[in-house]
């Protein structure tokens, strides 16, 4: 899909409205700011957009999207993504936003992991249920390796050729990884806790097919402890389900426990919260801070559902709100895109 995305950024980005979430209430946040001329930049710590639909569930069918009979997770995202195009958004994946703070002439600075920085008129968070974190290894002594000889995920698969890897976890990633990587690495062993895999079983059956020919190991077993000497990693010891402990040589182990969210950060900005979830009124969406706003699963009220559905309706009031918070001086028409002229524009329908 053709919407600029950006991974890296030195200097800082000025915008009208960053948007923190790119699932599919951040995205849908998009267009409604962009049919009343107001663009958008929109920040997600994952590497791809649509939140928890592509993340937790893409090939489930949604069955509550108005006028959409059934439509499967990520195909909703997919069309989310189509329908912003216009907008031209640009999304900065990969990137968590770690630091916000009110400036004294009312716009806001905001820092993410990823080096970027950004001036905004106006911040919509659309944090769903928080930023996807991985589930991490969690021995004794691994914080001092993570990021280096135990990783969460194949930065650069390239640096893995020719190391004995032992990787674990039994969803998608792992197969996939320890596939891919086979040819390259010294060795590959497989640990998964038990024998039923949340993988494609196409890729399950390609993994035992490689195990019987004797190209990789595959073990079903608990990682315990790590082994360091000289202050480098040498291994990890597993105990199997047999109860027994046995230590595996690595240069590098790769985790695919799978993600959780945490609402991470933005739970420390100052916002007033409620349950963990962001304190809104239900006119404007926005929270205690004015310029501030909060759309989708991440806000509460009286009366919120959880639903694709309802954010839906907070973003368009929201934009609304918005574009009085930027604009106090324009005056707000209501219009309908089957025949507002310059909402036509703004699609590029021609008229
Ligand atoms: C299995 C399952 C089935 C579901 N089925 C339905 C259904 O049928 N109908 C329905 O209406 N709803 C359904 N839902 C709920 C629906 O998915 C959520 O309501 C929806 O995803 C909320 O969208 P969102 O944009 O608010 O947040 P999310 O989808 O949670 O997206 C939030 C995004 O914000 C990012 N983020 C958070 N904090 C930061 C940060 N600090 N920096 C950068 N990025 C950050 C996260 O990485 C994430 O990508 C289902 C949920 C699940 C788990």
């Amino acid at each position: 899909m053709s919407v600029a995305t950006s991974t890296t950024n030195a200097a800082s980005i000025t915008a009208e409205v960053v948007i923190i979430g790119a699932g599919p209430c951040g995205l849908f946040q998009v267009f409604e700011l962009g049919l009343l001329g107001i663009s958008a930049h929109v920040v997600d710590s994952l590497q791809h957009p649509g939140g928890q639909c592509a993340e937790l569930y893409p090939d489930k069918p949604i069955y509550d999207i108005p006028a959409i009979p059934v439509c499967g997770a990520q195909e909703l995202v997919d069309r989310l993504l189509q329908q912003i195009k216009p907008f031209k958004p640009q999304l900065h994946l990969g990137h968590e936003v770690v630091a916000f703070t009110r400036r004294e002439d009312g716009r806001f600075t905001l820092a993410t992991s990823g080096g970027a920085t950004f001036d905004a008129g106006a911040v919509v968070i659309a944090g769903g249920v928080g930023s996807f974190q991985p589930r991490r290894i969690g021995l004794e002594g691994a914080d001092g390796f993570e990021g280096g000889a135990i990783q969460y995920r194949v930065k650069n698969a390239d640096e893995l050729a020719g190391k004995r890897l032992v990787i674990f976890g039994g969803g998608d990633s792992a197969l996939d990884w320890a596939l891919e990587l086979l040819p390259r690495a010294a060795a590959v062993t497989l640990v998964h806790r038990r024998a039923e895999f949340r993988a494609a079983p196409a890729s399950v059956a390609k993994m035992h097919a490689q195990v019987a020919a004797g190209r990789m190991r595959y073990v079903e077993a608990l990682p315990q402890s790590l082994n360091v000497a000289d202050g480098a990693l040498r291994g990890v010891n597993i105990k199997t389900r047999a109860g027994a402990v046995e230590s595996l040589q690595a240069d590098q182990l790769l985790v695919f426990f799978g993600l959780h969210p945490k609402l991470g950060p933005i739970a420390e900005w100052g916002l007033a919260l409620e349950k963990k979830a962001l304190r809104v009124d239900a006119e404007k969406f926005q929270t205690s801070l004015p310029g501030v706003f909060a759309v989708g699963d991440i806000n509460t009220y009286p009366g919120k559902k959880k639903l694709i559905l309802s954010g839906f309706h907070e973003a368009a009031l929201a934009a609304f709100a918005i574009q009085h918070h930027l604009y106090p001086q324009k005056k707000q028409f209501l219009q309908y895109t089957t025949t507002s002229p310059v909402m036509h524009q703004r699609l590029g329908v021609p008229d």
